[in-house]
Parts: structure tokens; sequence; C-alpha cells
């Protein structure tokens, strides 16, 4: 069978690309993905994370390589795995990052990605909660809803945070990013909202769309007569090995995420040279910037005792486990359909920015990593980012073995300004629990410890506690440098018939969560493709 287009990945972009790309039913499309269907019901419920990630029938379970930017720790790297992709086991934050970085990537030479450029796509996708304005579109499959939680603790963050001079922000993804609030969530009526459900759901049933699970992508089939062009894809289901070629005209897109699209590039032979060479993968094309440019938010979780109840002292005892459980099966509310995270602040560390270069996400817990067992006191976490990080890691294969997991090397702290950062971040951090409004709650500071306190120690700490929330971008980047990977219609490089969609295609990390700007992407990638077409 020939397809039009053969998208690979089925998770946040991947899905969009399946629903629009068939929705005139001109177009025969092959969505490949490599886990199951999202059948298990956790991937659904919005607290359900604690529960896929880490679970291998729901998360590919990546670790990176010992870094030495956290005094050589290597980190758990989840991603979804499922249909939905990494949208179906993340922290449902909805945020689309400032007007600034879409200017940015504008102005590093990318024609049709400025922030009035892209507005229309996010406005497209959105069914938002609160209604249409300016910013926000009512309508479209990705519903967006209110935070459905209200707790003591977190009304006194949003009071200090104020109080050292941040301002009340109802909308972090409205005229400005800067403040502290609520976040939204990708939710409806109290269930997750992934790509999978959003955009999947309505479109499955297609004629012109095949949908194929447990399907790992292996290598991508070039042209005999032009050893440039794309014509298929050799993929792997179970012990099957199978092929799905292209129609005339048609192409393989890849999005199967920051990980996964150069890992197939590379072991297709597109990639930096003597890295395939050194694997005996012969160099169809080399384009040095496959796996580069890696970022990633680095999250610096602070704990603090509180004396009030938190959701450690709720979960950590059978009887309000249950009334927790009890509350969201009667009215889909409380802490089992709240996101990652509730209260959000983005703020600067220095005072001559332009816009809030760290965010935080308070959360009303504390655990030693995320997703494992509480802490067995009253806590709170601040954890703390950098919203644009100047480290830059890289992804390498280690064998031809399409199933072998590729080297992440992460990089994170490796610059001077990144270091700076953290230590200003985790001093802003201790200036919010010194509020009026929080220090009568504080019972004392956990993590790192109140006796950390130089600027060194605190780097030293951040290296020993820090870890990923899970936003890894850029490695096939959009630009016009060598370094680039594809052209800003997304198309690779010196071949044809081949374009990467998801968050690999970043050339600069955007400013928050990348959830929302990965759907964003894959939305304004369809009309392009769309357009080349017509
Ligand atoms: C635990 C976690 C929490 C997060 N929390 C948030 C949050 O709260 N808010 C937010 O905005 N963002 C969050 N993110 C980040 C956000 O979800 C991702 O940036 C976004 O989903 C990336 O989309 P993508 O399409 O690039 O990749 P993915 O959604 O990861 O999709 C890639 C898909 O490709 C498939 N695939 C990979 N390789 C192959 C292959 N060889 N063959 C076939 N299929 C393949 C994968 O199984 C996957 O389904 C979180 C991510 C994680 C993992």
């Amino acid at each position: 069978m020939e397809f039009d287009y053969v998208i690979v990945g089925a998770g946040s972009a991947g899905c969009v690309l399946a629903n629009r790309l068939t929705a005139d039913g001109r177009c025969r499309v092959l969505l490949l993905e490599a886990g199951g269907r999202d059948a298990n019901p956790w991937i659904h419920v919005p607290v359900g994370y604690f529960k896929t990630m880490h679970d291998p029938r729901t998360d590919w379970c990546y670790k990176t390589e010992p870094d030495p930017g956290l005094n050589g720790r290597s980190l758990a790297w989840p991603r979804g795995k499922t249909l939905g992709g990494s949208s179906s086991i993340n922290g449902l934050l909805y945020i689309r990052g400032q007007a600034q970085d879409y200017d940015h990537w504008r102005q590093l030479g990318n024609v049709g990605w400025s922030y009035e450029d892209v507005l229309p796509y996010f406005r497209r996708s959105e069914d938002q909660e609160r209604g249409p304005d300016t910013y926000h579109g009512v309508g479209g499959p990705l519903s967006v809803s209110n935070m459905p939680v209200d707790r003591e603790i977190c009304r006194a963050f949003i009071d200090a945070a104020q109080e050292i001079g941040v301002p009340a922000n109802d909308d972090f993804n409205g005229a400005t990013q800067e403040g502290v609030g609520y976040f939204q969530l990708t939710a409806r009526k109290g269930w997750r909202c992934s790509t999978a459900v959003a955009y999947l759901r309505p479109a499955r049933r297609r004629a012109n769309l095949v949908i194929e699970t447990h399907a790992l992508a292996e290598n991508l089939l070039f042209a005999e007569d032009d050893p440039r062009r794309v014509t298929g894809l050799a993929y792997r289901v179970k012990r099957e090995r199978r092929t799905a070629r292209l129609a005339p005209g048609g192409e393989v897109i890849l999005s199967a995420g920051a990980i996964g699209s150069p890992q197939l590039l590379q072991l297709s032979g597109v990639g930096p040279g003597a890295l395939l060479q050194e694997l005996g993968i012969p160099v169809r094309h080399h384009l040095p910037g496959v796996g580069g440019n890696l970022q990633d938010h680095l999250q610096i979780r602070m704990v603090y005792e509180v004396n009030v109840r938190t959701l450690n002292d709720e979960i950590n005892n059978v009887f309000r486990r249950m009334m927790i459980g009890l509350q969201y099966v009667l009215f889909r509310t409380g802490a089992m359909a709240m996101g990652a995270s509730q209260v959000g602040i983005f703020t600067r560390t220095r005072p001559e920015l332009e816009t809030p270069d760290i965010q935080f996400h308070v959360q009303p817990l504390s655990a030693d990593k995320p997703g494992i067992e509480m802490h067995d006191f009253s806590g709170v976490t601040t954890s703390v980012c950098q919203l644009r990080p100047e480290s830059r890691g890289h992804i390498a294969i280690r064998s031809p073995d399409p199933a072998a997991y590729p080297a992440i090397h992460p990089a994170y702290l490796s610059a001077a300004r990144d270091q700076e950062t953290v230590v200003a971040a985790m001093r802003i951090s201790r200036k919010l629990m010194a509020t009026d409004a929080l220090s009568p709650y504080v019972v004392g500071e956990r993590v790192p410890g109140t006796d950390v306190e130089s600027d060194e120690a605190l780097l030293d700490a951040a290296r020993n506690i820090s870890e990923t929330i899970y936003h890894p971008v850029g490695t096939c980047k959009m630009g016009h440098d060598e370094m680039a990977v594809v052209d800003d219609r997304l198309r690779v490089r010196g071949l044809s018939g081949l374009r990467v969609v998801d968050a690999s295609i970043m050339p600069v990390i955007t400013s928050g969560n990348t959830n929302a700007p990965t759907i964003m992407i894959a939305e304004k990638a369809s009309d392009m493709i769309l357009a080349a077409r017509a």
C-alpha cells in the first residue's frame, strides 16, 4: 500500500498532523506509533502521570549519561510511549511561552514564525474554558481549563510573590507572561486532554487514516535513482519487518520527538558524518546538527516543611486518600484532577531583563523525586527553572540497532549564565518563603537546607538536587546555519520527501512548558504541508 504521508510518532505533534492531513479526505496517511493504544485508565486521570511515568508500558524510561554539570548524576528522562506520546503522560500545564520567543525565532531568519504568525495556530488548536479573546480560541480540539484546586498555602504563595513585587496574572498566555497565578490545564471536565483524545479520536475512523501501534520505525528508505529522495520507511511490528511506501509526491514526517527524530535520522545515515562512520553506518547525508542543540529546563526542587496540611499528609493517610478518590469520582475535582503544579510564577532574576527568565512550579507536596513517595512531613516544593538556558547538549546513537537507546548528554549548567541564574533563582525562592504572607507557615527549609549559603554552595546543591522538568527540544533545529537540520518549512535540508515536525525543530527553547508550542508547530506544519500539495 502507498501513502501520501507516513507520520512517525503519534505524540503531541503526530496526532495533530494525523487529524489535519486527513481532514479533507484526499490524502492517505499512515501513522506509526512505537507504543500501544492509550487504554491504561491512569493516562486519562490527570494525576495519573505519577503512575504512567517510569512505567515501561507507557514511558520509554530513558536515562541521561552521567552529567558533569550535575556532579556526575544521570537523570531519568521520561517520554510518552503510547498514543498521545508525552501529552499522555505529562503534567497538563498549558503554557505557550513568550511572544519574544517566537519573534526571536523569526529574527534568526525563520520566515513565518514570529509571534504574530504563530498566534492564530495557538488559537485554532484551543477550546478555552474562559471563552474567546484576542489571545484565545474556542471550538478547537484541545480543551484548556482552569485549575480545579484552590488551597490556603497556594493562595499564600500568590500573595507572597506580589509582596516581593511580582504582579498578579490570571493568564500567562495572554498579553504578558510575567506574574503569579494559577496554571491552566489541558483537561476536559476533569479528564486529561492529550492530543490522542483531542485530535486522534475524532479522526481515527476516517477511511484515509491507518494507525499502527507497537510499530517501531527503524530507518528511512531512499530512491535508487536519487539517493537524496525519501521513498518510504522500514518499521517493525513485534518481530515482523514491514515497509511503508510513499505515493509520488509523498512525504515521511518525523514526529518522534526530541530523542526519537534525531535518532531515526542518524540510523538512516543522516547526521554527523564522523559519528555515523564510527558506527559503520554509511553516510548518506552529512548533517552535523542532527542530535545537537539539545536544550531542556532543569528544575531546582527546594522543599520546605510547613505547619498546614499538604498533599503529603493526605496521600500518606489511607482515609484521606480515599476521600481524594471519592471527590474525583463524584465531582472530577480535587487532587486527582490537578496538574503537576498549581501556582506559577514567572519573574526575572535581573531587573535589566526585558522578560522573565525563571519559572516557579509551586506544589503543595514534596518528595525526593517527582513521581515517587511523598515525604512524611507536611511539605511544599518551590520547583524553579531557568527559562532560556544557554547550555547545549547532544544526542548520539550508540549502535546501528534501532531498538538501542541513544546516549543523551544534556550538559546541564555548563554555561556560566545558567549557573548564575539558578543561584539567583534559589535566592528568590528563599525570599518568597520569608515574606509576611508565607513565613507564618514555614517550619524550615528541608532541601537544600539553610546551612547552604554561599553562591558556590547553592550551585553545588543545585547540581545535586535538580531534575529535568521534561522539556527536551532543539535536536533537529530549524534555521539556516550549518547546524540547522530543517528549513523554515520544516523540510530536512538537502533531502526531499522528508520533514521533521515536533519539539526537536525549536531553534531555541520556549520560555515555559513545551506541549502547547509543539501542538502549535504541528498545526502550522499541517498548513505548510497541505499548501505544498495544492
Ligand atoms: C513527564 C512529563 C511531564 C511533562 N509536563 C508538561 C506539562 O505539564 N506541560 C507541557 O506543556 N509540557 C510538558 N511536558 C513536555 C511535553 O509533553 C512535550 O514537550 C511534548 O509532548 C513533545 O511533543 P513531541 O510531539 O515532540 O513528542 P512526543 O509527544 O514525545 O511524541 C513522540 C512520539 O513518537 C513515538 N516514537 C518515538 N520514536 C519512535 C519510533 N522509532 N517509531 C515509532 N514511534 C516512535 C513515541 O512513542 C511518542 O509517542 C512533559 C513531558 C513529560 C514526559
